[in-house]
């Protein structure tokens, strides 16, 4: 990985007394060291994925720590490694995203809730949810419920977030449940200040080994009759020991307000919505004071039924301002009233969007019911006829929008090497006709956009081989399943690849082999090109299998029989080899591997590597394709075919012809596609490929000038 979070490194390193800026998840990661963490592992994946980023990159600090960190295979493997404190009394931390990464991590999790642990354990949770998101809207919530899991949702405030980290691992130790912290993206990237501690160094860890392993004890395995003992402790003494912790030290906040007869009881992550929502209507102040009563859960769950009780007793109501569905906080809390017969009456998904992210225009048009029908008409008046006239708005600059924009999916990169296979894809189906295309997790998945279109299901990050065992067979052609090697190596291996080989199945298996996990950051994989790769720096026809055949091997030696690798730029070779796995008479696994690197963690190196050659005086030659305007013919097949932001569309400058010509326009890294289709497809002979040189040799000087002359003397004046 090229990114580097050097100055990131420099605030892990603060001591006792000294103020932290930053963002929210650089804060947790310092946090996590302050609380004498013995091991790090995660999952990368939105918005956590710095965590582990950094922890990677400071393996210095950790290790003069002790601190162990381990770059996971998947989220399975990270929960499986916090098994560690379930015996020993040592605090381990993992990070990934929700909730596709606790999907993956469910089997470990419930396994290591279940006995529970001694040490603190701690996972901090990517919340994406709500509109941005990449994956489906679900929530962590159902899995803290129905495991057992302590849930933490902390005010997106630093010094808050930091405390609730400390508070997470003693919480799990004096409950020994398991900690999750659910960060959403504004949690994660909102910047403030905290005053640090010194970073503690774990009495147990790679410096301070255990001289023996612990003493057996079935007690402490998920395995029957334990597990039944097991779910007696939890009801019985570890969810009220959380509970007991977090009234003791004070977890939740409870902030008395003048409308005494009203209560709000907020998730801990909306309090800063719910807060700039309150002060449209002049009940809150711009410091965050509220008039009305709040109850801020930073936990939340287990709930605690007295501080429920305390906030709701002698009200006229309470709202649950509670984000997705379905509502288990206000489930849980009207269940709490029920019990101790409070007559208060209960509002939330009634009157707040029972779907997608509490904004804060959301909370407002919520609030604005809760506040219309308790309160007097002054404070709602003005606010109804704001969000009134900001809807209109919107739906104004909508109307216009629609008309004079075309929609903008997201897109590979300019120069992405996947975009030439989905090319050549588009190409071999006009021989062997239309295909069904298992598609998967990662950066290949934009070829579900325009112009490609391709890709019939998505059912997690490398399960496209998997998922098309239920429909090969009712296909009389065969089908296409995509993968990238972050998903190969995170799921596909064992889901599609073994299944396939071990049932006989007649499918075919593309592979991105782009050396990264792209999609999350350009995380290593254990198929990423060796560093000494130098061709690489410069060719990007450099083989990566050249200088790493993990997949190839571990795809042999598994049984894999037929197996091609080709050059993603290559786009008629490719369109020939995927022809080739279509209809070959071979009845069995066929596994194509794309190999190209990632074009984005290519020009990471290439760019600083030709800007020190240029600060030196040295010969630089790149490439650049164009397009030449007097031979376009104005179809637009290449574009079609393409999909590169940086061909696009120019007026025609022929007066006497209305369609524009296509164009390659300033941020072409010249990657070879244009001409590629161009030939492989048989487009016009429109494009040209130059070479632009840099610092040129005396020689090429004197060729220029000859040219130059000649071209003067052959145009007309
Ligand atoms: S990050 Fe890499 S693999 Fe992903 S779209 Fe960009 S160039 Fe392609
Ligand atoms: S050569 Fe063509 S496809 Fe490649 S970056 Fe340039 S314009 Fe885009």
């Amino acid at each position: 990985m090229e990114v580097s979070f050097k100055k990131e490194i420099e605030q892990l390193r603060l001591g006792d007394g000294e103020t932290f800026h930053g963002e929210g998840i650089l804060a947790i990661t310092k946090a996590l060291l302050q609380s004498g963490v013995s091991y790090i592992g995660g999952y990368q994946g939105a918005p956590v994925s710095h965590l582990l980023d950094v922890m990677v990159q400071a393996k210095d600090l950790v290790a003069g720590l002790g601190v162990h960190v381990e770059a996971c295979a998947n989220e399975a493997s990270a929960a499986a490694m916090l098994g560690a404190s379930i015996h020993y009394p040592v605090r381990g931390a993992v990070t990934w995203k929700s909730i596709v990464g606790t999907n993956v991590a469910a089997d470990a999790l419930a396994n290591l809730a279940s006995p529970g642990v001694t040490g603190g354990v701690l996972m901090v949770i990517g919340e994406d949810y709500g509109e941005g998101a990449s994956v489906v809207q679900e929530r962590t919530h159902a899995y803290a419920m129905k495991s057992t899991l302590l849930l933490l949702d902390p005010r997106p405030e630093l010094q808050t977030m930091v405390d609730m980290v400390e508070h997470a691992f003693a919480m799990s130790e004096a409950s020994n449940m398991p900690a999750m912290m659910e960060l959403r993206i504004r949690a994660c990237h909102v910047r403030g200040s905290f005053s640090c501690r010194d970073n503690r160094r774990p009495a147990v860890s790679a410096l301070a080994p255990l001289a023996e392993p612990g003493r057996f004890d079935y007690g402490r395995l998920a395995h029957p009759p334990s597990t039944f003992r097991h779910e007696k402790l939890k009801v019985d003494e570890r969810l009220p020991a959380a509970r007991r912790y977090i009234v003791e030290q004070g977890l939740n906040e409870l902030h008395p307000g003048r409308h005494a007869e009203l209560g709000i009881i907020v998730q801990g992550g909306l309090t800063p919505a719910l807060l700039r929502s309150l002060q449209q209507f002049g009940l809150a102040d711009a410091f965050g004071e509220s008039e009305i009563p709040l109850l801020v859960l930073n936990v939340t769950y287990p709930l605690v039924p007295e501080q429920v009780a305390q906030l709701a007793e002698g009200k006229r109501a309470v709202l649950v301002v509670e984000e997705g569905s379905p509502e288990y906080i206000e489930h849980e809390i009207a269940t709490h009233l029920r019990r101790r017969d409070l007559q208060t009456a209960l509002h939330g998904k009634d009157m707040l969007p029972a779907v997608g992210e509490l904004n804060t225009e959301a909370i407002i048009g919520g609030l604005l019911a809760f506040v219309q029908r308790y309160l007097p008409p002054a404070h709602a008046a003005p606010v109804a006829a704001m969000l009134a006239a900001t809807r209109e708005r919107r739906q104004q600059a909508a109307a216009r929008l629609d008309a004079a924009l075309p929609t903008r999916p997201p897109g590979f990169c300019v120069g992405c090497p996947e975009r030439p296979v989905f090319s050549a894809i588009k190409l071999a189906q006009q021989e062997v006709g239309p295909l069904h295309i298992a598609a998967d997790i990662g950066c290949h998945s934009f070829a579900t956009f325009e112009p490609f279109s391709l890709g019939h299901s998505i059912l997690g990050y490398g399960m496209s081989l998997a998922s098309r065992a239920g429909v090969s067979p009712m296909m009389e052609r065969r089908v296409l399943s995509i993968m990238g090697d972050g998903g190969f190596w995170h799921n596909g291996l064992l889901t599609g690849v073994q299944s396939a080989l071990f049932n006989g199945d007649d499918a075919v298996l593309l592979i991105f082999k782009n050396g990264y996990t792209s999609a999350t950051g350009t995380q290593d994989l254990i198929s990423t090109p060796g560093k000494n790769a130098k061709a690489m720096a410069v060719d990007k026809l450099a083989s990566l299998t050249a200088s790493n055949r993990t997949i190839e091997d571990t795809l042999s030696g598994l049984g894999v029989q037929w197996l091609r690798t080709v050059h993603s730029y290559r786009v008629a070779a490719m369109r020939d080899v995927i022809r080739e796995a279509m209809t070959t008479p071979f009845n069995g696994l066929k596994v194509i591997v794309a190999e190209g690197e990632c074009q984005l963690e290519r020009q990471r190196r290439v760019r600083p590597w030709l800007a020190s050659l240029l600060a030196r005086g040295e010969r630089v030659v790149r490439v650049k394709y164009g397009v030449d305007e007097d031979v376009c013919n104005g179809d637009h097949a290449c574009m079609r075919l393409s999909g590169c932001p940086t061909l696009t569309l120019k007026d025609n400058p022929d007066p006497l012809k209305v369609d524009p010509v296509a164009t390659v326009i300033d941020g072409c890294v010249g990657c070879g596609l244009c001409g590629e289709n161009a030939h492989a497809a048989t487009l016009c002979p429109s494009f040209y490929r130059a070479e632009v040189v840099q610092n040129p040799r005396w020689h090429e000087r004197a060729i220029d000038a000859v040219r130059s002359l000649a071209l003067r003397l052959l145009q007309p004046a």
